[in-house]
């Protein structure tokens, strides 16, 4: 079948879960067979009940001595199930699986995997899942992969989904030439599908992850040069002048600005006076003061008489600008006047801004993707700043410069990224870095636990809360799902179990998958004050300012990369409040400790994201993602630095070999690449 193929027409695949995929915007086979496993599960044999150890899933294999329950506990009913092995005992506890009773004997052998953890003297596996003997052991023979799924649906369903459309599917020819996948050591990318979802071991994980890496590094690079030529070829249409208002902006400010933003300025102001359209990233450590140059710039173009526009990555970071702004002119008699353009405001408020945007009356319009929206008509948009945002794609510029001449554009990243991947991800945009961070600020105190410490911590949570300041956690997982091997905690169960450890404090949480209005408003009562503690899966990454809040918890640290740690710990410490991130997880190994450790050293972004890569091998971090910016699905620019390298020289030989791919050998390439560029426009901004 062909790769459009919607998937209800798969053996397998009634109306029900073809409704179910299409809530992962999984429509056609292509859409199933590009929905990459999160992860593996490698099972292993089972252990006999004295090989048990505190603190590590595993699968037992023992004798039940005795059932009790189930006995009523608040929501739930437990149940609890005895193992026994001679002088050695293991406590299963079910949580409202009453069922279980039914099936199972006292005398009788049974296998069960979860996690152990140590109560006193006892060793208690919670939740744990119940095997069929040979249903274990087909487990045993090879990786079994984990989905990203939703409410209904299984990994073992999208699993068999997948295997069936593999089968089914019907492959172009390959559009790597033969001696490109020599020379990487690269299988088909058929293969690659092949391999990535129904494995045999990890080595054929890596191996398919190598190509499938490799191909989105290319398509990626491949754009970039079209982005490039684009931007290159684009004069200046909004010469400017500088101007006073911004050197008595820089007097006016009770703090002096640092190197790096004084030179990141002058390259700047260089730029948007000088003979060609400004294309520029601005690349600084969370809290190094990107936002005040992004501001110096903004009102060196309003000084000249024309519009900027600060676009944000969600709304509660435009809101925040706008408040600033507001603050500074105030202050400073600035003179902006600034607009704010969020998707939530009502229709007749939108209208208004829309009418001081096209008349010029707004010079600074601050707000969200709705910006560039069709209704916008600008007067004189001559500069677009994106702070923290994905890059600019060649849709967007078109997009901008279809209301007007080409507008300058400045993007502002706090993605730690050395500099020599910085040139490559980065290739069709002039490079700024801030390097060092203001001065004065008070060092955050960090400290790398295991989940025995969390009754210290609510107390120190408790002390600070007294003290006016308020408390972030990040958790990995949005909610429980069937599959969870109770291994990751989830936002919605651990704001429950918080409430009750710290009844009277106010707790909200927050998650991706809410709607924007709801994450708004939340969001908006945190930087208010009027919540407590934040449980948050790590949607509030990004460039959030709450000074007051001053404790950063982090569950299931090892599952994040360094860098984007770094990122999370960077929510705190902002303020004049002394800070504290609490890193916790549930694997106490060396490995695990020495890794975390890292971020208890340092405090350099760039520093830690590369030590991580140094500490862990390729392949390891499978899983794991480092940048929360770069929207590949399976490539990581730090695990795969070395990839991209390769793949950026490839593209450079090919570039001065047949640029116009037209040579016999590259125009399955030249297709391909045609239908990415399409795709990764409409989908998604790179
Ligand atoms: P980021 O680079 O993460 O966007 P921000 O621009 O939000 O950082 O700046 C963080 C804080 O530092 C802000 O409160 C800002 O006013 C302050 N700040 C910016 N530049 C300086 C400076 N040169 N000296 C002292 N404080 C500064
Ligand atoms: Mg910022």
């Amino acid at each position: 079948m062909n790769l459009n193929t919607p998937v209800d027409k798969l053996k397998g695949v009634g109306e029900k879960t073809a409704a179910l995929l299409r809530k992962l915007h999984i429509e056609s086979y292509e859409d199933l067979i590009m929905h990459f496993p999160v992860e593996y599960t490698i099972y292993t044999e089972p252990i006999p009940v004295s090989q048990v150890k505190s603190g590590c899933v595993c699968t037992v294999r023992g004798c039940v001595s005795g059932v009790s329950g189930p006995v009523k506990a608040g929501r739930y009913s437990i149940l609890t199930v005895f193992l026994k092995e001679g002088l050695f005992s293991l406590e299963l506890i079910f949580f409202n699986q009453p069922y279980i009773k039914k099936i199972i004997r006292t005398g009788g052998f049974y296998t069960f995997r979860g996690r152990i953890i140590q109560k006193g003297t006892k060793f208690v596996m919670q939740s744990p899942k119940m095997f069929k003997d040979d249903e274990y052991r087909d487990l045993l023979k090879h990786p079994v992969p984990k989905y990203g799924l939703t409410a209904g649906l299984s990994s073992k369903t999208v699993s068999k989904a997948v295997r069936a459309a593999l089968i089914d599917a019907q492959w172009d020819a390959d559009c790597f030439p033969e001696e490109w996948l020599e020379r990487y050591d690269l299988v088909s990318h058929s293969k690659a599908m092949n391999l990535i979802h129904c494995p045999d071991n990890m080595d054929d994980v890596n191996i398919a992850r190598r190509r499938l890496a490799f191909e989105e590094f290319f398509y990626f690079i491949m754009l970039l040069r079209k982005n490039k030529s684009l931007s290159l070829s684009l004069p200046n249409s909004f010469k400017m002048i500088e101007t006073a208002d911004t050197s008595r902006f820089i007097d006016a400010i009770p703090f002096k600005l640092t190197a790096g933003q004084k030179k990141t300025f002058t390259q700047i102001v260089s730029d948007m006076t000088g003979p060609a359209c400004m294309n520029r990233l601005v690349q600084g450590d969370v809290g190094s003061g990107k936002t005040l140059v992004a501001l110096l710039a903004l009102l060196m173009t309003a000084a000249n008489g024309y519009q900027g526009a600060l676009m944000a990555p969600t709304e509660v970071l435009a809101v925040q600008h706008y408040k600033t702004v507001k603050e500074y002119i105030e202050k400073y008699g600035l003179i902006f006047k600034p607009v704010l353009l969020t998707g939530s405001m009502k229709a007749s408020e939108k209208k208004e801004v829309y009418e001081k945007i096209k008349s010029g009356e707004a010079n600074l319009i601050i707000g969200t993707h709705a910006l560039i929206q069709d209704k916008v008509v600008f007067k004189n948009l001559a500069l677009v700043v994106t702070d923290e945002q994905h890059r600019f794609g060649v849709r967007q510029r078109e997009a901008l410069a279809g209301k007007g001449a080409q507008p300058h554009i400045l993007v502002m990243s706090a993605t730690p990224i050395p500099r020599t991947l910085a040139i490559i991800l980065y290739g069709d945009l002039q490079l700024s870095a801030i390097h060092e961070l203001p001065g004065g600020r008070l060092p955050i105190k960090n400290c790398v636990v295991g989940t025995s410490y969390r009754p210290s911590a609510y107390k120190f949570f408790k002390d600070q809360i007294a003290q006016g300041r308020q408390v972030y956690v990040i958790c990995p997982k949005v909610e429980s799902d069937e599959e969870d091997d109770s291994e990751l905690e989830n936002v919605s169960d651990y704001a429950e179990k918080l409430k009750d450890a710290l009844p009277g404090i106010r707790i909200e949480s927050l998650n991706g998958k809410m709607k924007a209005q709801d994450k708004t408003d939340i969001m908006n009562r945190f930087a208010a004050g009027d919540t407590d503690i934040l449980v948050s899966t790590t949607v509030i990454e990004v460039g959030i300012n709450v000074p007051n809040a001053t404790v950063m918890m982090v569950e299931n640290s090892e599952r994040f990369g360094l860098a984007q740690l770094h990122q999370l710990r960077g929510r705190v410490g902002r303020g004049a409040y002394q800070s504290y991130c609490i890193f916790v997880t549930s694997k106490e190994d060396d490995k695990t400790m020495d890794r975390l450790k890292i971020l208890n050293d340092s405090n350099d972004g760039f520093k830690i994201a590369s030590e991580d890569l140094r500490l862990r091998g390729p392949g390891e971090l499978f899983g794991i993602r480092q940048s929360g910016e770069f929207a590949f699905r399976i490539a990581d620019i730090y695990t795969d630095a070395e990839l991209l390298e390769e793949t950026s020289k490839l593209v450079d030989e090919l570039m001065a070999d047949d640029p116009a791919l037209s040579k016999k050998d590259h125009l399955l390439l030249r297709d391909s690449i045609e239908k990415y560029v399409e795709k990764s426009e409409t989908l998604r901004s790179i």
